[in-house]
């Protein structure tokens, strides 16, 4: 890819000066190195901005004045710039950050006892075209890049009180937002760095969760390279109601995903593979579906969390009612699967999951002349 195509599918602006926000230690080292400068520079300037809220180099009072002075002149630390933000009746948090070209994107906050989830973006809209989501109706844009991404949490643990116990407010991260993680993998594992190191955000891996929908070898890199929680949009029992619902499904078929699935829970002891499975109004809510669901995952390192649809304008599908979500919920856990139904937040607000769609200026089906969704 040329520098040029490059900048613009990361969305890097014209400012010449290096954002540290996005460099995982690694990167960080590298940067200092061509300073002059000893390795610890790096991690104390991780600590400065991703654990002391640090947005300039003069509050960085254990770096001598002359490097403050050349960090000032080279690099900037660029957090995501705030368009607007909605709070629900229930607590939940939505921001709309700006991410170039009169575009947005979406993070969601999600306070509950004991823990603060922050569901963030990955992409500006996503190209896999699920027919059910918000985000795919919009298009696809572009990645965003490793700042844009961990830029979500710094804003959040900046903006936000600490916990009562004096913590950051985000003890939880998922990728959950806008976007399909596994599709700007370059970028999404750097922020997985940043949100695992020790001198950054410090995360369990077991506090941190990528959604996708199923791209089969991006799941086999990320379980050697971070290993991280893993939920994978499953949504169908078989391969014919996939392939209409979950179009990547026609590349990676469920046969294919689960081996991954398997592959990637038997890395680590005791990891289980969350199957996210939106429950839809005569589409996917039998009970002969639960039970072809059940005989997929019973055995296996899975549990089961069912979404209930959330509506969005333009879109035909209804919500399954909460009687036959509990049906189906009764079916699988008799069949011995640990399933639980996630509760809908932050929908007076579309926030919930799947109705996040920002501001996307769609360049894919634009491309293809408008030919239509899922006709791939
Ligand atoms: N691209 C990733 C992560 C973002 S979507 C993925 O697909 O996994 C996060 C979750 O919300 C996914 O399980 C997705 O299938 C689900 N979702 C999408 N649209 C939805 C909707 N309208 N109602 C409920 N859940 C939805
Ligand atoms: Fe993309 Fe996930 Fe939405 Fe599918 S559900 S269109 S993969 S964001």
């Amino acid at each position: 890819m040329s520098a040029g195509l490059d900048k613009l599918m990361t969305g890097e602006d014209a400012d010449p000066r290096v954002n540290l926000l996005g460099k995982p230690e690694w990167a960080l080292t590298q940067f200092f190195d061509g300073l002059g400068e000893k390795p610890f520079r790096a991690r104390q300037v991780l600590k400065w901005i991703h654990q002391r809220n640090a947005t300039r180099f003069d509050q960085m009072t254990d770096l001598s004045k002359n490097l403050r002075a050349q960090l000032n002149e080279i690099a900037s630390i660029e957090l995501p710039k705030l368009v607007s933000e909605q709070t629900s009746a229930d607590g939940t948090v939505k921001w709309l950050f700006e991410s170039g070209a009169g575009q947005a994107v979406e993070s969601v906050f999600i306070p509950e006892v004991g823990r603060g989830t922050l569901c963030i973006s990955s992409q500006v809209g996503c190209v896999l075209d699920c027919s059910f989501c918000a985000t795919g109706a919009q298009g696809f844009n572009r990645n965003l890049n490793v700042g844009e991404i961990i830029g979500q949490v710094t804003y959040a643990n900046c903006h936000l009180p600490l916990r009562p116990n004096g913590q950051p407010a985000v003890t939880n991260v998922v990728f959950m937002g806008m976007g399909e993680p596994l599709a700007n993998y370059r970028n999404v594992v750097p922020a997985l760095e940043l949100l695992i190191s020790d001198y950054a955000y410090g995360l369990s891996r077991r506090r941190i969760t990528v959604s996708t929908s199923g791209i089969v070898p991006q799941i086999d890199k990320l379980g050697d390279e971070c290993n991280v929680s893993l939920a994978v949009s499953l949504h169908a029992a078989n391969d014919e109601l996939r392939d209409a619902l979950v179009p990547i499904n026609r590349v990676h078929p469920i046969s294919e995903l689960l081996d991954a699935c398997w592959r990637y829970a038997a890395r680590h002891a005791n990891r289980f593979i969350t199957f996210e499975y939106v429950m839809l109004k005569g589409v996917n809510d039998s009970i002969g579906e639960a039970d072809q669901l059940a005989g997929l995952l019973k055995r296996k390192p899975a549990k089961v969390n069912l979404i209930p649809f959330n509506p969005f304008k333009g879109n035909e599908f209804r919500r399954s009612s909460g009687k036959v979500i509990e049906a189906f919920q009764n079916r699988l856990r008799g069949h011995g699967l640990v399933t639980t139904t996630r509760k809908t937040r932050g929908d007076d607000i579309d926030a919930a999951c799947g109705q996040l769609a920002g501001k996307v200026r769609d360049r894919v089906r634009s491309r293809l002349g408008e030919k239509g969704r899922n006709s791939a």
